[in-house]
């Protein structure tokens, strides 16, 4: 392992962390990028024990929650409130994901959705006949879901303010836990609100994914990056077995389904998933070099496929007035869903 370290792309290797890991407990790490994506200062470590990558140092709770309750949704949507071609794009992956949730669905189950956004998930499911909770940091999306989607159900809140015991039977929380600064806490409280064996369906970005150029991977919104064994042991920590772990093609995205157990998971067995791990995550981005990258197809695809998604949701918004007609539109598109009985977990 000292000797792939000491390799990393010129960046000083083993240093000390500011903040122990969150998964291990260890403070010793790899700096694994020192700019974000716009070239900006910001230092990403991994932890040499387990493979997890945070920003570090990290900026204060309250400026985080500020970030988040403020300005996150004008960084990356520039824009307080969806545009056209985010409710054309929205809608389609809220279809997707509420291919992949009503499997798990059974009528009368209480479900929350952890960062609604502006709410189109929570929309797509009340054509279907369902109704959910959302919780949704940015006081503009959470306005937009209740005024202008007209659900009621989506609250400005953050995860770690729900109080109460076993309120609800299954989480949907999709891209929301690398951008939180306590994943532990954060955890524990989605075991701590879910009903004996409640289930959490999850995604979130992988760290070993090469969509992205190398100087492209970091920026300030994800404070942390997981993989595979990252997230499950994290889950399996914090009382939660397994049931699935999908990688999405193309993006990488980790795809998890967790069950609350209430058993205590051995820690043999989150040790036996971490192995290697460190070392794995590490070789990974040690290989994707801006050489690597250049010369293979993925940055052409990718901009070619941008490109013809432009293209496809200027087309399609262009003689829409607002989102609701829009999101409306999309669904009755895809209105004669097939039952998806046949997948159970
Ligand atoms: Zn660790």
């Amino acid at each position: 392992m000292d000797n792939l370290l000491s390799h990393f792309s010129g960046i000083p290797a083993n240093t000390a962390a500011s903040m122990s890991c969150a998964l291990c407990g260890s403070n010793h790490v790899q700096v694994v990028g020192e700019r974000d994506r716009d070239g900006k200062p910001l230092r990403n470590v991994l932890c040499i024990a387990c493979g997890l990558v945070w920003v570090d140092p990290r900026p204060s709770d309250e400026n985080i929650d500020k970030f988040y309750s403020s300005e996150y949704r004008l960084r990356y949507k520039g824009a307080y409130q969806p545009k056209p071609r985010h409710c054309y794009r929205e809608t389609l992956r809220a279809i997707t994901r509420t291919k992949r949730f009503l499997p798990l669905y059974q009528p009368g189950m209480r479900v929350l959705d952890v960062g609604a956004g502006a709410g189109f998930f929570a929309y797509v499911l009340k054509r279907k006949g369902i109704l959910i909770e959302g919780i949704e940091p940015n006081e503009e999306y959470a306005s937009y879901a209740r005024t202008e989607l007209g659900l009621c159900n989506i609250r400005t809140e953050f995860l770690k303010d729900i109080e109460g015991n076993g309120c609800y039977d299954l989480i949907t929380i999709n891209h929301v836990f690398e951008h939180l600064s306590d994943p532990c806490l954060s955890m524990a409280q989605m075991h701590r609100i879910l009903g004996a064996e409640g289930r959490v369906i999850m995604e979130v970005p992988n760290i070993e994914a090469t969509y992205h150029a190398p100087n492209k991977i970091f920026h300030v919104g994800h404070l942390y990056w997981y993989n595979p064994q990252t997230i499950q042991a994290l889950a399996m920590r914090y009382g939660f077995t397994v049931d699935d772990v999908q990688i999405v093609p193309g993006t990488k995205h980790i795809n998890l389904i967790l069950r609350k157990s209430s058993r205590i998971i051995p820690e043999h067995d989150i040790n036996a998933i971490l192995s290697g791990n460190a070392a794995h995550v590490l070789s990974g981005l040690k290989k994707h070099t801006m050489l690597k990258y250049f010369f293979s197809h993925v940055p052409y695809v990718r901009f070619y496929k941008k490109m013809r998604q432009y293209s496809k949701e200027r087309a399609y918004t262009k003689n829409f007035h607002d989102g609701v007609s829009i999101v409306d539109a999309v669904f009755s598109e895809f209105s004669d869903w097939p039952p998806e009985s046949s997948l159970r977990y």
